[in-house]
C-alpha cells in the first residue's frame, strides 16, 4: 500500500490538501513507496505562526517541566528505536543496524539536552561596583527552524531541536523530502512525551518550504546541515534577512596513513568508514591518502575485506550495505567510474560487479569501488561523490599529504593512522579540518563537544550541538543591578567605572 506523508502543524498532523506532492522511493526495489506533500506559502506561514503561538508558554514554562518532558522524550525514541531505523531504511536505502546506530547518536543529543538546567545557568559577579551585582541570563530566541540532509533523517535533526527545546525555543523542522517519515514518527514521540502543541513541528518540502522559512519575519535562527552550495545559499539568505545562522556542508574526507600505521586497522578502518552507509556519509572516508612505501600493501589488505562485503536490501540482517538513495544519485556516483579512469585512476574494484543479496533488479545498487592513483586533478578527488567509492591518493611523505588536505577547500573530518604519537600531535595541530581522528576513521564527536567542519564544510561560527549549540539557540543578556541605599551617590555624567 502507498503511503502518504504530510505535514505536522500545532500537535498533529495538518489538515488542508497539498498543491504538489513528491514521491517516496524504496531504493532496494527501486520503485515509489508513498508520496509526500509539499508545503506552499500557507503551510509555511501556518508552521511558523503555530511555533510563534507556542513560544511564550514554552519559554516560561519551568526547567524542571522541561527536563521531565526531555527525560520522557529520551525514553520514548529509546523504545522506538526499532521502528525508527525500519522507517529510515525503508526511504533511506541504509542497513536497519546502521539506521540503529543513528538513532543512538540522536539519542545522545537528547540526553546532552536533558542537563539543560546546569548548562543554561549564566555567571553572577558580587560587587563588581560599591553594592553593585552582575551577572548574565541565557534566553531563548524564539522560533527556530532547521533544514536537514536526506543521509541521517533521524541523527541530524536531533543535532538540532533537542538542544533548542531545550533552551526554550519552538521549532519548525524542514526534514528532507527523500525520506520524511521519520521526523513525523518523532513529532508523534513528542507529543505523547507532553510537549505542548506548537512547541515542534514538521514542515515537508523542497525549495519553496525552506525560501518561506528563509524569509519569513517570525524566523528567528536557522540551522541547516546539507551540501556546500546550498549550505552557502542559506547563510547568505538567512543573513540577508537579519536571522542567526548556522550551516553545515559537504565534506571531502581524507584518511592519512603513515608508513609505521597498523595497516590491518588501517584497511579496516578505511573500508568501514568509507562504505558504511553506502559512502552517504558527511564523515566517510573518500580519500585515502597513503604514505609510501604503503600503497600497495594497503591496497591488497583493502580489496581483500572489500571482497567479503554482502550488499542486499537494509531489512536483510545479511546485508552490510544496502543501496544508494534515488537512481539519479546512484548513477551521477557511477559516472565517477569512467571518469575516475579517463582521467588515469586506475580501478582497483568495480562495484557494478558486486552481486546484490535479493532486492529488486531495478533497485539503486552499485558497490564497493576503489580507485587507486587518484590524484588532485582528477573530478573523482575535486568532487564530493557521496558513495561507495574511495579513492586512493599515494604521496610520498607526510608533507605532500598535508600539502593535499591543505589545498582541499572542505575540512569537515579527517584521520590519521600512525604509532607515531609527535607524527599525529604534528597533524591535530596543523590540519585545517574542524573534526580529527587519530588511529579513529569516523571522528564523530560526542553530543557533549560540538559537531561542525571548517571551510567549505561550515558557514557561520557555531557548530551543531555541545555548548556551541547551546549558545546558538540562547542570547545572552547581562544585567548590571544596584538596590538602593541610602549612599547611592547622586547625579554623575561620567562614564561608569568601576569603584
Ligand atoms: P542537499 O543540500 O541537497 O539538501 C539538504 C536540504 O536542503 C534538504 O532539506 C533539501 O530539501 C534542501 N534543499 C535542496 N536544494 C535546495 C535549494 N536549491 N534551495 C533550498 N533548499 C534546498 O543535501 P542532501 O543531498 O540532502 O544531503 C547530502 C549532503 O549533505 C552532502 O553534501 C553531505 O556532505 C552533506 N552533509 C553534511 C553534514 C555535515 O555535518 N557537514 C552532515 C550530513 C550531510
Amino acid at each position: 500500500m502507498s503511503k502518504h506523508v504530510t505535514h505536522w502543524i500545532n500537535g498533529k498532523p495538518f489538515e488542508g490538501t497539498a498543491e504538489r506532492r513528491g514521491d517516496i522511493y524504496d531504493p532496494a526495489a527501486g520503485v515509489v513507496s508513498g508520496s509526500v506533500d509539499f508545503a506552499s506559502s500557507t503551510e509555511v506561514d501556518a508552521a511558523v505562526a503555530a511555533a510563534k503561538a507556542a513560544f511564550p508558554g514554552w519559554r516560561d514554562t519551568s526547567l524542571s517541566k522541561r527536563t521531565a518532558i526531555l527525560f520522557r522524550f529520551r525514553e520514548l525514541v529509546h523504545r522506538h528505536r526499532d521502528e525508527l531505523a525500519r522507517l529510515i531504511s525503508a526511504e533511506h536505502g541504509k542497513v536497519v543496524s546502521d539506521a540503529a546506530g543513528e538513532v543512538a547518536r540522536g539519542l545522545e543529543v537528547v540526553e546532552f539536552a536533558c542537563g539543560i538546567p546546569h548548562l543554561l545557568k549564566g555567571g553572577f559577579s558580587e560587587n563588581v561596583s560599591s553594592r553593585v551585582d552582575a551577572y548574565s541570563i541565557l534566553q531563548p530566541v524564539g522560533v527556530c527552524a532547521g533544514i536537514t540532509p536526506f543521509n541521517f533523517p533521524a541523527m541530524v535533526p536531533m543535532w538540532m531541536f533537542p538542544v533548542a527545546i531545550a533552551c526554550g525555543n519552538t521549532f519548525v523542522l524542514k526534514p528532507s523530502e527523500k525520506d520524511p517519515s521519520a521526523s513525523v514518527r518523532i513529532a508523534e514521540l513528542w507529543a505523547e512525551a507532553g510537549l505542548p502543541e506548537g512547541v515542534f513541528n514538521v514542515l515537508h518540502g523542497d525549495k519553496a518550504a525552506v525560501d518561506g522559512l528563509l524569509e519569513h519575519p517570525d524566523v528567528k535562527a536557522v540551522s541547516f546541515v546539507g551540501s556546500t552550495p546550498i549550505a552557502r545559499y542559506i547563510y547568505e539568505t538567512a543573513a540577508r534577512n537579519g536571522k542567526r545562522v548556522q550551516a553545515l556542508g559537504g565534506a571531502k574526507n581524507h584518511m592519512v596513513v603513515l608508513p609505521d600505521a597498523d595497516l590491518d586497522l588501517a584497511a579496516d578502518a578505511a573500508v568501514s568508514a568509507g562504505f558504511g552507509s553506502a559512502g552517504e556519509r558527511c564523515m566517510a572516508i573518500s580519500v585515502v591518502v597513503a604514505v609510501d612505501p604503503v600503497g600497495d600493501e594497503l591496497l591488497a589488505k583493502i580489496k581483500e575485506r572489500v571482497a567479503k562485503l554482502r550488499i542486499g536490501p537494509g531489512d536483510n540482517p545479511e546485508s552490510e550495505m544496502g543501496p544508494l538513495v534515488t537512481r539519479v544519485h546512484r548513477d551521477k556516483v557511477a559516472s565517477y567510474l569512467d571518469s575516475g579512469v579517463a582521467q588515469g585512476a586506475t580501478l582497483a574494484v568495480d562495484g557494478r560487479e558486486t552481486p546484490v543479496l535479493g532486492g529488486g533488479a531495478d533497485g539503486f545498487w552499485l558497490g564497493p569501488t576503489v580507485l587507486d592513483h587518484v590524484t588532485a586533478e582528477m573530478d573523482c578527488y575535486k568532487d564530493e561523490i557521496f558513495g561507495p567509492v574511495l579513492t586512493i591518493a599515494r604521496v610520498g611523505s607526510y608533507d605532500e599529504a598535508m600539502g593535499l588536505l591543505s589545498d582541499n577547500p572542505y575540512g569537515n573530518g579527517t584521520a590519521i593512522f600512525t604509532n607515531d604519537g609527535g607524527a599525529a600531535r604534528r597533524f591535530q595541530n596543523e590540519v585545517e579540518v574542524g573534526m580529527v581522528g587519530i588511529n579513529v576513521p569516523i571522528p564523530v564527536p560526542m553530543a557533549y563537544y560540538s559537531f561542525g567542519g571548517w571551510k567549505a564544510s561550515l558557514f557561520g561560527d557555531s557548530h551543531a550541538h555541545g555548548m556551541e549549540g547551546v549558545h546558538f539557540y540562547t542570547r545572552t543578556k547581562a544585567v548590571t543591578a544596584r538596590w538602593l541605599d541610602p549612599s547611592h551617590g547622586g547625579v554623575n555624567l561620567g562614564f561608569p567605572t568601576n569603584g
